[in-house]
């Protein structure tokens, strides 16, 4: 178990009091255009968020071809939330490779208060003294207070708050008093690489809107999901077009990014990071026993690690496969042969 989980163990985080927030009278509760070109030339920041996933990287690309033949170059910033070793090998190494490829800043974030595991643990520390104190308060056995599950899900999503919403805003933060005194809110441009065709509920996403929880009384934030409308071989597509490379988990079969083991994603993307993080796979089996309470819904750590050891009983241990075995399968042999050239040779076409 990691030095995080030690730490967190049977301590519950201090409570902290939140201040009033002010947004600034100047922002709006619509955004004022949805046209790419004036979105980019209103923002005084163009905040890229990357994961280092390949939905990430096509919006990236496809915006930063887009700002450059604007000239705006220098107000792009990539950000990265690292979220420790609970994602893949080399993601941050990564996303900081494809801003040096694209001429762009590049910031780290990372929560402070350790990894999800960390979290998942203290979470759980504190929801079982809250189910306990309020047993007692109603005259119950504490032992058999219900404990709310400590795991985030899709109707708890605090993962993706506390490890890289939190953080980022505490970056847009610093940017804005980069700009010194403008007279008015900084603009930031806050791009994400959310798609419709992932699920149900990104479906519902807009692609542009003004996000008020994220302004104050210095910074007037929008939200564009550039890609939103976005298939599967469009953003294929637009890595090969841009020559950026991918992470190599996309080779090995994952759908997804980020946390190798995400509780929203699928079963098989979740067996085949198990098959290929084991070690990992038993500290989240170790937070299960420890949480009383499985890491995803229906489905346990333990059960996704039978199933991947069952797999590899059956074929044996993954071998690695070739490079660009994900993109081929979009844009074919040929294709990728070329892109994989000039990924090695760090070319770069903005404008193509
Ligand atoms: S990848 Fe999944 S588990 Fe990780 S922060 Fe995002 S939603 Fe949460």
């Amino acid at each position: 178990m990691s030095a995080q989980l030690t730490l967190f163990a049977g301590t519950a985080p201090a409570t902290t009091k939140k201040r009033a927030r002010r947004i600034h009278p100047s922002v709006p509760e619509a955004p004022a255009t949805r046209v790419p070109t004036a979105l980019l030339r209103l923002a005084d920041w163009i905040l890229l968020n990357s994961s280092g996933g390949k939905d990430s990287q096509a919006m990236a690309s496809h915006v930063c071809a887009l700002a450059a033949k604007l000239g705006l170059l220098h107000r792009v910033v990539i950000v990265h939330a690292d979220l420790a070793d609970v994602e893949w090998g080399g993601t941050r190494k990564l996303a900081e490779d494809q801003a040096r490829r694209l001429g762009v800043r590049f910031e780290v974030v990372k929560a402070e208060g350790g990894d999800l595991l960390a979290r998942t643990v203290a979470r759980f520390v504190k929801l079982k003294e809250k189910a306990e104190k309020e047993a007692r308060d109603e005259g119950r056995d504490p032992a058999t207070a219900k404990i709310a599950p400590a795991w985030p899900s899709s109707s708890a999503r605090w993962c993706t708050s506390d490890l890289k919403r939190g953080p980022i805003r505490k970056l847009m933060t610093r940017l804005v008093a980069e700009l010194g005194d403008l007279g008015r809110p900084v603009r930031i441009l806050n791009c994400m690489g959310q798609r419709a065709a992932e699920s149900a509920p990104r479906a519902k996403l807009t692609p542009v809107e003004v996000d008020r929880p994220a302004s104050n009384g210095k910074r007037h934030v929008t939200t564009w999901r550039p890609i939103h409308s976005w298939t599967d071989v469009e953003v294929w597509k637009e890595i090969a077009r841009s020559g950026l490379p991918y992470h190599e988990a996309y080779d090995w079969g994952m759908s997804r990014l980020s946390c190798s083991f995400c509780v929203l994603g699928c079963e098989a993307d979740v067996v085949l990071a198990a098959r290929l993080r084991p070690k990992k796979a038993a500290e989240y089996v170790a937070v299960e026993t420890k949480v009383g309470a499985d890491f995803k819904h229906g489905l346990s750590m333990r059960q996704i690690v039978e199933r991947a050891n069952a797999l590899d009983a059956e074929y044996g241990e993954l071998r690695r496969p070739p490079r660009g075995t994900a993109l081929s399968g979009y844009i074919g042999k040929k294709a990728t042969r070329k892109y994989l050239a000039r990924v090695e040779h760090g070319r770069l076409d903005l404008a193509a």
